[in-house]
């Protein structure tokens, strides 16, 4: 059986991801943005090693869930492409993920501080975001998730939640489709920005769990209005 190409509408818009993910400066040269492949749940699409701001049509591939590039090529491809398919092997429901060294979320990663809604645009972070503590399953390494157990482990700590930090490395979000896990991206370091200037003016009052569920699913409805926004500020792709 062959895999039918992916949709080019999903993967003009994982370029956009990446375009706009550069733009908002969650990535820089490092980070990668995903999709699952539309036609068959057990493949998903990456760029090749390249970095976000530049990706474009041309560079985006087609993984399984053991992060085996399909259409290879002799191209470069990211070290930390097991985050992707561990996640979308352990995941169902979801449909794309951002990895990212967004800076003011490293704090929480090693702090073991954590990262929780100051606002209602982050109410996605209401049940908190995982813990991945490499150590704990690995000796001494560079930090990277650069093997399928590394992934299965990172994607175990995720659970069912929307965000693992990643001690000192960076973090990892989920959603339910690329609009969404841009937005998810983005409003991550948002909060956490918020949150370090909060907590150094005094006691911080959080939204309690039924706000940020409450908000979550209000802003859910309303992801067209941003994306609309990035898409227009980044160009037209290529
Ligand atoms: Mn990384």
């Amino acid at each position: 059986m062959t895999l039918s190409a992916p949709d080019p509408g999903l993967v003009d818009k994982l370029v956009v991801a990446n375009r706009i993910l550069y733009g908002r400066g969650v990535v820089d040269g490092f980070g990668h943005v995903s999709a699952r492949h539309d036609k068959s749940p057990g493949h998903f699409l990456l760029a090749r090693n390249l970095a976000p701001g530049l990706v474009r049509r041309d560079d985006i591939m087609v993984f399984d869930l053991d992060a085996v590039a399909l259409d290879g090529a002799g191209r470069r491809v990211y070290l930390e492409r097991f985050i992707h398919g561990e996640i979308y092997r352990a995941r169902p429901d979801v449909q794309a993920i951002v990895h990212s060294h967004s800076p003011s979320v490293i704090p929480f990663g090693v702090t073991r501080y954590p990262l929780r809604p100051v606002f209602h645009a982050s109410g996605f972070l209401g049940e908190g975001a995982a813990l991945f503590e490499i150590r704990e399953v690995a000796a001494d390494t560079d930090m990277l998730i650069s093997t399928g157990a590394l992934g299965a482990a990172l994607a175990r700590t995720l659970g069912s939640r929307s965000a693992v930090l990643m001690r000192g490395h960076g973090s990892t979000i989920v959603g339910v489709s690329l609009e969404q896990v841009v937005y998810r991206a983005i409003y991550a370091e948002v909060n956490a920005k918020l949150q370090i200037q909060a907590i150094s003016l005094g006691e911080v009052t959080y939204l309690n769990e039924q706000e940020a569920a409450y908000a979550a699913s209000a802003n859910d409805t309303q992801l067209a209005r941003n994306w609309e926004l990035w898409q227009r500020e980044i160009g037209p792709v290529e």
